[in-house]
């Protein structure tokens, strides 16, 4: 039987991982490894497998974890499979407000589009087959496809987080693509895939916490003042506090997956709480392990540095803490404004209109 892809991951990353990020990139065998053993197969595996990949990778490289996922959003987001896919929404002049700073062009000739237009922030750029480009067409915003081709061109960013998940500016020169989704619509539709990601991010959180805590495990034996740290109450009142945010966070994206994989969506809410909860998680889980760890929290080149710098990144991609926050509060103003109307507080609110997020 071939490798699947949960075995080749956990053979290989744990010895790749600082290469990824030391070399701000997958080599070519593990691109073409995970590629084999199915890791870009996401609608073949389902939601829910794809995310127990996205989470065991993230407890050695969030990185390649978020190649994984980048790719499965797209794929799980439009339905489309048989390549590794970038989502390229972002623009040079900002990723919050999406409309206001969309000016990538696409011009439509019979069932063919030319893209014109830069992209900022890119994740999967330098290894995409596709890229799903959000660009305004003749009806306005409209998602296209493009493949990887003449008039395309990806320069990998040097960032200090999710080093090597190939966050790249893409530019496209008249590229040639065709539209995939409803004319005019594309906003929505890339929310679709976006919240994919943001389901991911919850997956990345627990993780970067699970990873960390096997690091800081060793650690816990160690003798201070006569005592074993573990032994002291405030250290065990750091790891119950991880152990409350880590279960409720797992069960919480264990029903969106499989509510998605129910539904061929996820909902809008379990996304955003997914990614606010994921960051969260992943955020404390860096602090106490570096606390716990001491100096030695802070060298350089280890998976505590490497887990506690992409820790950070989980708030601001796939859409900034505050934009979530807008759209969370903008809800829970609505339901608790409408709480005393008959039927009382709805737990699932109509779709937004004012705002895509
Ligand atoms: C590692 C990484 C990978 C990424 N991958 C992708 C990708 O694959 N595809 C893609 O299209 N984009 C991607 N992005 C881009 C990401 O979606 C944007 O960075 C994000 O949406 C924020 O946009 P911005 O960076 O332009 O910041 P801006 O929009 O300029 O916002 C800056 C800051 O302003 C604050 N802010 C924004 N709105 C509000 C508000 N309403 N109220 C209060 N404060 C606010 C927030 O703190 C925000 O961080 C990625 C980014 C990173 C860092």
């Amino acid at each position: 039987m071939p490798e699947g892809a949960a075995e080749y991951i956990l053979r290989t990353l744990p010895g790749a991982a600082d290469d990824v990020d030391s070399r701000n990139a997958l080599s070519e065998d593990l691109l073409r490894g995970l590629e084999g053993a199915g890791a870009f197969r996401a609608l073949g595996l389902g939601v829910e497998e794809i995310y127990g990949l996205v989470r065991m990778a993230s407890k050695w490289s969030p990185a390649v974890a978020h190649v994984i996922a980048t790719s499965a959003s797209v794929s799980l987001g439009v339905g489309v499979e048989g390549g590794i896919y970038s989502l390229c929404v972002t623009e040079p002049g900002g990723g919050s407000d999406i409309r206001g700073n969309l000016r990538t062009v696409a011009e439509e000739v019979g069932g063919e589009a030319r893209v014109t237009g830069e992209k900022a922030f890119a994740s999967n750029g330098i290894y995409a087959t596709h890229f799903l480009v959000l660009a305004n067409g003749p009806q306005g915003p409209t998602l296209y496809m493009v493949g990887r081709g003449p008039g395309v061109r990806a320069e990998p960013l040097d960032l200090y987080t999710f080093r090597g998940s190939g966050v790249s500016r893409v530019v496209f020169e008249g590229a040639r693509g065709r539209r995939i989704g409803e004319p005019g619509r594309g906003i929505r539709e890339a929310l679709e895939a976006i919240n994919y990601e943001r389901l991911g991010y919850g997956y990345i959180g627990l993780g970067i916490m699970e990873g960390l805590m096997e690091e800081v495990g060793p650690r816990l034996s160690r003798r201070i003042f006569g005592t074993e740290l573990g032994d002291y109450q405030g250290v065990r009142w750091m790891l119950a506090e991880l152990e409350v945010r880590a279960r409720l966070l797992e069960s919480l994206v264990g029903a969106a997956a499989s509510r998605a994989a129910r539904e061929g969506r996820v909902d809008p809410l379990d996304a955003a709480v997914a990614k606010v909860a994921g960051a969260e998680l992943a955020q404390r889980a860096a602090w106490i392990a570096v606390q716990l760890m001491g100096g030695s929290g802070f060298s350089r080149g280890t998976r505590v540095d490497r887990l506690a710098r992409d820790s950070r990144m989980l708030d601001v991609g796939a859409g900034a803490r505050e934009v979530i926050y807008d759209y969370l509060g903008e809800r829970a103003v609505r339901r608790y404004r409408g709480s005393g109307a008959p039927g009382g507080i709805r737990t699932r609110d109509p779709p937004l209109t004012r705002r895509a997020h």
